[in-house]
């Protein structure tokens, strides 16, 4: 039985957990509405992830050449492969340069145009006229973009009075029986209390889990604690199979180097010098999608010709442009190439390797931020009072594979939908409703459980076996063996959970703790991703399995739905992808090989 814990109540309108990009758009939309809100985040809103986005926001604004938001949402279905949902795309890249004008009011400090427009850089897969040549389209803050947006959001929030809870960590949703969403069960790490969040409605905003991974370039936070609850409340997520690798990460580190360093003519070489990308992607160059980019360069380095005395990452050349060009729109990375690579960009090339980035699976939902689940026959059943937005989410736009600049856009378009969606289920100041008894005993056991155990493995060690399986059986390249390995190798080490080690029993800033629940968090959501992976029998963006090398639309274009329980069984289920649009003012764009 789980101690007896006082639980400090609370009710709201609507509560979100998550104070990244999406959560503080999400909030920002809530509040100008007058709906009573919280936002709970585990960091300081202004340390959440968005924070080191650093390329830019994708939006067909037009300001340095010719575009249009029909182009914008060709390059998203192209990039996402055909697995992103049409009507979805058409939203959000409609939807765009409205985004951009709200964040320039709101006080984003952008870089200009020496007119004074808002400064737009080249990014991988971004074109115009349909594939015909680059387009220059992804708006920049220099290369602290997401700094910029996310100090701007939280000074919004602030303005309309949303009420923060920094540092509190939610453990798990409390669901009714009938599988409705009345809140969320957090605990303060500041001063150790638990405290129960009842709420109409409750927005999941809490980011990726690239810590699943060995090497990413995301945050020690990024652990998907989101995705987990919803896995724990018996629901599904979606297309987790697909992880994106950044093909520049700094070797050795995983800091990134954003792909605005190659729109700003940037280029990758092999250890003979030469400018691979050429034999990969004749047109686009360094410049393909980011899932083309990683597949060529892992190929160079198996093929004998990769940097180094170990030949195993390739170089990035800034050094031929001019130093005035990366003081002023580079500065963020010429310093991490100082510090993480001793590299002094304006006379040496970095070295780069793949490092996970982004997940583009998550929590299916529609796009009005509404969280989605299979139930018979009905593939789009909503989960009442449960929301989620941003990269924890799955609308799905990026499918199954991102375009950089594409995600800062899907936070701040998808938050501000949520916020309105959110706006017409909510009655303003309405009751909130009760807490489900079973639900919160469930929580406080599995809280209770980790709090207390007194096994012998400690936490780092499982985390690091987790890992390195993931690393090892489902990156780049994939095969149906090696990935069957993955599954039976995760599950052993998820075996181990419950001989755990925690050695810390406080409740006040007990970073042991956190991080096991964090743990636990990341190995169902591993066990869904290489199950995901082993399952799909193509190669598809991000998912290249060399046993399937080809597409295959006639029985894979579909998304994955995966569900895990408590002992870590994964079932698998498939969902239709929207190849229809939003309005009549597109078509449908047919699918079709997808060279760059
Ligand atoms: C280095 C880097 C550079 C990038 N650059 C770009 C770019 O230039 N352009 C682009 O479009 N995309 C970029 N991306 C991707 C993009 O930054 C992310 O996808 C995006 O910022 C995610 O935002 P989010 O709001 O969904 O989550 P996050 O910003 O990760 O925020 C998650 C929030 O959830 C909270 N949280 C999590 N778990 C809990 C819990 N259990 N309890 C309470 N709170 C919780 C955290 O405290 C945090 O506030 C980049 C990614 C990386 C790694």
């Amino acid at each position: 039985m789980p101690q007896a814990y006082a639980i400090v109540d609370h009710a709201y309108d609507v509560v979100v957990v998550g104070a990244g990009g999406a959560g503080l758009r999400a909030v920002v939309g809530l509040v100008e509405q007058g709906l009573k809100t919280a936002c709970l985040t585990k960091v300081f809103p202004t340390r959440s992830h968005t924070v080191a986005a650093q390329g830019g926001i994708s939006a067909a604004l037009g300001n340095m050449g010719p575009d249009d938001w029909r182009y914008h949402m060709y390059d998203t279905v192209k990039g996402s492969d055909w697995l992103g949902d049409q009507d979805a795309i058409e939203y959000m890249c409609r939807a765009a340069p409205e985004a951009i004008i709200e964040l320039e009011h709101y006080g984003v400090p952008f870089s200009r145009t020496p007119e004074g427009k808002i400064y737009q850089r080249a990014f991988g897969g971004m074109t115009i006229e349909y594939g015909k040549s680059q387009a220059l389209r992804t708006c920049a803050a220099a290369d602290r973009t997401g700094h910029a947006m996310l100090h701007t959001l939280y000074q919004q929030s602030l303005r309309h009075k949303a009420e923060f809870f920094v540092e509190y960590i939610a453990l798990d949703l409390l669901m009714d029986d009938d599988s409705a969403c009345r809140g969320v069960l957090a605990w303060n790490l500041d001063d150790g209390t638990l405290h129960r969040f009842r709420a109409q409605s409750t927005v999941l905003a809490t980011g990726g889990y690239g810590r699943a991974y060995f090497s990413c370039t995301s945050a020690h936070t990024c652990t998907g604690d989101g995705n987990a609850m919803v896995l724990r409340a018996g629901l599904p997520l979606q297309d987790m199979e697909f992880v994106q690798f950044h093909p520049t990460g700094i070797y050795g580190a995983g800091c990134l180097i954003t792909e605005g360093a190659r729109g700003e003519g940037g280029y990758l070489v092999n250890a003979n010098g030469e400018r691979f990308m050429e034999r990969y992607a004749p047109s686009a160059k360094d410049l393909a999608s980011r899932d083309v980019v990683s597949r060529a360069m892992t190929m160079e380095v198996r093929e004998g010709r990769g940097c180094g005395k170990d030949k195993d990452h390739i170089f990035l050349h800034l050094d031929h442009l001019d130093p005035a060009v990366l003081a002023e729109r580079l500065p963020g990375i010429s310093e991490s190439a100082k510090i993480f690579a001793g590299v002094d960009v304006t006379r040496q090339p970095i070295p780069v390797q793949p490092t996970v980035h982004y997940n583009m699976g998550g929590i299916p939902t529609n796009p009005g931020g509404e969280v989605l689940t299979k139930r018979g026959a009905d593939a789009n059943a909503k989960v009442p009072g449960l929301m989620a937005v941003g990269e924890a989410a799955c609308v799905s736009v990026h499918g199954a594979n991102r375009l950089g600049s594409n995600s800062l856009l899907d936070l701040v378009v998808f938050g501000r939908a949520a916020a309105q969606q959110a706006g017409k289920t909510v009655t303003k100041g309405g009751a909130a409703p009760s807490a489900p008894k079973a639900s919160e005993e469930r929580a406080l056991g599995r809280f209770d459980r980790f709090r207390h155990a007194q096994g012998k493995e400690p936490t780092a060690k499982l985390r690091l076996g987790m890992q390195r399986v993931m690393q090892g059986h489902c990156a780049v390249f994939r095969t149906g063996p090696l990935l069957e390995e993955g599954v039976r190798e995760l599950a052993a080490v998820r075996a181990r959970l419950p001989e755990v080690s925690v050695t810390d029993r406080s409740l006040v800033w007990n970073s042991d703790l956190v991080e096991t629940l964090e743990l636990d968090n990341l190995m169902s959501q591993a066990a869904v991703t290489v199950s995901g992976a082993a399952n799909r029998l193509e190669s598809r963006g991000a998912h290249a399995r060399e046993d399937y090398p080809e597409r295959d639309d006639a029985n894979w274009m579909k998304h994955t739905l995966a569900w895990c329980d408590d002992k870590g069984q994964v079932t698998i289920d498939y969902r239709p992808v929207h190849l229809e649009t939003l309005t009549d003012e597109v078509q449908t764009i047919p699918p079709k090989p997808r060279v760059y």
